[in-house]
């Protein structure tokens, strides 16, 4: 491509010299007929200036040489009607000299201007060339690019963008880029910004993340976003790539990433095995009680009643009755608490990604997801995996219990709430819980599902428990249920600089 230009350029300055020289001797030509056309009033007077124009527009057309050319011809013109004896007078000599160094000035600015406009002209090119190839890979690569300034404002919107979010680039250009974020993330994203740029805070830039984004027809999507910085003279850009997590294939090596994630699933899956294994081990007990039970009423039978024997046999019947118990509740931890890794959490990040990740294959379902996070809920102390774990589980009950309904809202919030707890809520418009089931909703193995294990609340309630908070059911006034559960919150002041 280099070369090509190169050979492109040696032929518009052939062109240019020609042009030059054609230019040189028309305007001289032209010169000289005003010169003669003036005779009255000059008589044989030595007038150069008439010739400073073709000088000017020769070496502005064709460079030095065109200039020169001019120069020669212009003395010609104007020293031939004098006559051979002009030579010999100094004065005339002197303007004479004075002229050629005027004509070969000219002639340099000439080439020198020429050449700035030649270097100009490939940079242009050059320039071009780049912003195609660059435009081809836009229109391309499958992640949306989205350019804004440090004002947030959109500055460049690429194809896969106005794919993943419904708005095409002229709608997008010129406005924040908050509107791609639900709320309250819309809200809060100025902040983020100026909060960046004034103390270098990063919530997302070099780092990466899982967030939720809003098309323009209100739905919402997970998606990866990773934001580089640009410095461009003394402003500053930041690019955004964002990978819909919803598109298939990304949906399958993602989902793969949840497993190893959340390594409960894997407990989970292997719940199987295990309840065969347990059927083994309960039977004794609860064989054991049941053989103490007959045998104590065949002693009541009986006259005179043993009574000794028969506290014996129902006690014995009692301590079978907690083996099985405590078996059920090793179960439990089992499942449910794994190594405990409680760290400072950030809780809207934290219900963000369960949320995104919950909502992967939901939004073909025409589920919404819409997070309400009190912007004061922050830091929790918390086990991140079992935590998301309780969320994520919540909100896939949430979304099967609206598969049926004709409005699909759900909604994941959290507030602060009294004595240094935050209360999230996860809120659905489905088949609401009926009666009978909601007594018993956190026992084990409770479900109304033809697939369902219901054991997910009831680990739910273990993990919640375990982390000091509690967990509960409303029903939705608006149709449908509430899961809400409360966290122990960090307080800012809660945090030392050695911590
Ligand atoms: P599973 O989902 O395997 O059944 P869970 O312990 O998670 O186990 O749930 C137990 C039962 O609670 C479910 O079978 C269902 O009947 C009821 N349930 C849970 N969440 C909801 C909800 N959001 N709306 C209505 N019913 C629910």
């Amino acid at each position: 491509m280099e070369a090509e230009a190169e050979t492109g350029t040696r032929g518009s300055n052939r062109g240019r010299q020609a042009l030059g020289y054609s230019v040189a001797l028309l305007s001289t030509g032209l010169c000289a007929a005003a010169r003669i056309g003036l005779n009255p009033v000059y008589h044989d007077d030595l007038v150069f200036l008439l010739f400073v124009p073709a000088l000017i527009a020769s070496a502005v057309t064709g460079g030095l040489g065109p200039a020169l050319l001019a120069g020669l011809l212009s003395m010609i013109a104007s020293l031939g009607p004098m006559g051979v004896p002009a030579i010999y007078n100094p004065e005339v000599l002197v303007r004479a000299g004075i002229f050629a160094g005027l004509a070969f000035v000219t002639g340099l600015v000439g080439s020198r201007l020429l050449l700035s406009a030649d270097t100009a002209r490939r940079m242009v090119i050059d320039l071009e060339a780049r912003e195609a190839h660059l435009q081809s890979i836009l229109a391309t690569v499958p992640d949306a690019m989205i350019v804004i300034d440090e004002h947030g404002v959109m500055q460049s919107f690429s194809a896969a963008a106005t794919r993943q979010f419904g708005w095409t680039a002229e709608e997008a250009l010129g406005r924040n880029v908050s509107m791609l974020m639900p709320s309250p993330y819309r809200e809060a994203h100025e902040g983020h910004l100026v909060r960046y740029l004034t103390t270098g805070e990063r919530r997302i830039i070099g780092i990466g993340r899982v967030v939720v984004g809003e098309r323009k027809d209100g739905s919402t999507f997970p998606m990866e976003l990773s934001v580089g910085e640009m410095r461009s003279s003394d402003r500053r850009y930041f690019t955004g790539f964002v990978r819909d997590l919803t598109e298939r294939q990304t949906t399958e090596r993602r989902l793969q990433d949840v497993q190893s994630e959340l390594v409960h699933v894997g407990r989970i899956t292997s719940l199987g095995e295990m309840a065969s294994a347990l059927a083994h081990e309960l039977n004794q007990p609860l064989t054991a009680a049941a053989n103490f039970m007959k045998g104590c009423l065949m002693l009541l039978d009986r006259d005179p009643i043993d009574r000794a024997r028969l506290r014996d046999m129902i006690g014995q019947a009692g301590d079978q009755a907690l083996r099985a118990g405590q078996i059920i509740r090793r179960l439990r931890d089992f499942l449910a608490k794994g190594e405990a890794d409680r760290r400072i959490e950030n809780l809207p990040k934290l219900l963000e990604e369960a949320g995104a990740l919950a909502m992967i294959g939901a939004r073909e379902k025409g589920v919404r997801l819409k997070f309400e996070i009190n912007p004061s809920v922050d830091l929790v102390l918390a086990d991140k995996v079992q935590i998301q774990q309780v969320a994520l589980n919540l909100i896939r009950n949430a979304i099967e219990a609206m598969e049926n309904s004709d409005t699909r809202d759900l909604v994941v919030g959290a507030v602060p709430v009294p004595d240094d707890m935050a209360e999230i809520y996860v809120s659905d418009t489905g088949h609401g819980i009926a009666a009978e089931v909601a007594s018993q909703l956190f026992q084990p193995f409770m479900t109304t599902k033809q697939q369902g294990m219901g054991v997910g609340l009831s680990i739910s309630r273990t993990i919640i428990e375990a982390h000091g908070g509690r967990i509960w059911v409303e029903s939705n006034p608006t149709g449908g249920t509430i899961f809400k559960f409360t966290l122990p919150v960090v307080k800012p002041e809660d945090l030392t600089d050695d911590e």
